[in-house]
């Protein structure tokens, strides 16, 4: 590992004018993405600026009208055991309980697993100079894809791992965001983008930019969220797919529904189709299944990932049929 500067930063202010356009400065937050990145030398930061030291960034406050408001540095336990969140937004608790072991959920931040970057192996692996590195291609096309993505992908084929952020798209979550010219609030489904986009970064940050909390608006009444989560390893492991579904009812017809996919695309995917098929019906098998046919009808799978397809509408239907 190259030698770097490490900054505390007493506010957020602070901790923007300590980072800068190119990259060079990176955030850290709990570190079990960054150091591991950093330890294997896919990134060699001059300057490492902690988040940690910024007073009273860390917190999970409710009300009624304005819903849960968590600040980007609350750890993943800390949201695990809130009593409001179990209670009002099951979906996230159900999600975030679902991230890695204990011990990573002591560390790791609400902010920085929706910013973690790729699992891919070619990505994490400092002898393949693959696309998302700034090299000319990616090595997962036609090479070791089982992990890879199924919907979405091209020129690179990364799925976004967090089992977070598709929960949070569920609920309608917003971002807010702190820059050089202030602070700015925007729909957590315009924070990610695709390859075809950038291929280089996995949502809109740029290198002077942090989140620094995360909105949730309150579920209707009668809602329901489920998050499923298929892993190779019963536990421990990132999701190879997982489907978030917070579905409200009206006397047992669905009056709103999100459905969104983790692990099958390179960024948490939303399915407005599937969402479509379900919208003013009672969801039973026959509409949980064409649901789940209409999530997958533009999967693209590569040489050894097409069992995401069926997994995903297994799942896409269990969830359903759950809430
Ligand atoms: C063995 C292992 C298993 C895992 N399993 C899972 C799993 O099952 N599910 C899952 O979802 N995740 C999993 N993870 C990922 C883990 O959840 C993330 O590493 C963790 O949440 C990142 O949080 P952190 O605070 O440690 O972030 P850091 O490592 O400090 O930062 C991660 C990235 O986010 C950026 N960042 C951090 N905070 C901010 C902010 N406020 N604003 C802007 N950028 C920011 C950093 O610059 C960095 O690029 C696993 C990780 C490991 C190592």
């Amino acid at each position: 590992m190259n030698s770097f500067e490490h900054v505390n930063v007493d506010t957020v202010e602070d901790a923007i004018s300590s980072l800068d356009a190119d990259w060079k400065a990176r955030i850290i937050a709990g570190g079990t993405d960054l150091l591991g990145e950093m330890k294997r030398e896919i990134i060699s930061p001059k300057r490492l600026v902690n988040l940690k030291t910024i007073k009273d960034s860390s917190y999970i406050r409710y009300s009624e009208e304005e819903g849960l408001k968590i600040g980007a540095l609350t750890t993943l336990s800390d949201i695990e055991s809130s009593e409001i969140v179990l209670e009002k937004f099951s979906l996230l608790s159900q999600a975030v309980s679902q991230v890695g072991t204990p011990q990573l959920r002591n560390m790791g931040t609400i902010g920085g697993n929706i910013c973690q970057r790729p699992r891919c192996w070619y990505y994490r692996n400092p002898h393949y100079p693959c696309l998302r590195k700034g090299g000319r291609r990616c090595y997962a096309a036609a090479g070791e894809n089982r992990y890879h993505a199924i919907l979405g992908g091209g020129p690179c084929f990364i799925v976004h791992p967090s089992d977070v952020a598709p929960a949070l798209i569920a609920l309608g979550a917003s971002l807010e965001i702190a820059n050089p010219e202030g602070r700015r609030v925007i729909p957590m489904e315009e924070f990610f983008v695709g390859p075809k986009i950038d291929p280089y970064r996995e949502n809109i940050l740029k290198s002077n930019e942090i989140i620094t909390e995360i909105r949730v608006p309150s579920p209707r009444e009668n809602s329901r969220g489920i998050y499923f989560k298929a892993m190779e390893r019963k536990a421990w492991d990132f999701a190879t797919v997982s489907v978030a579904s917070q579905i409200t009812f009206d006397d047992g017809i669905v009056s709103s529904a999100r459905i969104v996919l983790g692990g099958v695309a390179p960024i948490p995917c939303r399915t407005p189709d599937a969402e479509a098929v379900v919208q003013g019906k009672a969801v039973d098998e026959k509409t949980a299944e064409q649901a789940a046919e209409i999530a997958l009808a533009n999967s693209r799978p590569l040489r050894d990932n097409a069992y995401k397809i069926e997994l995903t509408k297994a799942l896409v239907k269990r969830a359903l049929l759950n809430c």
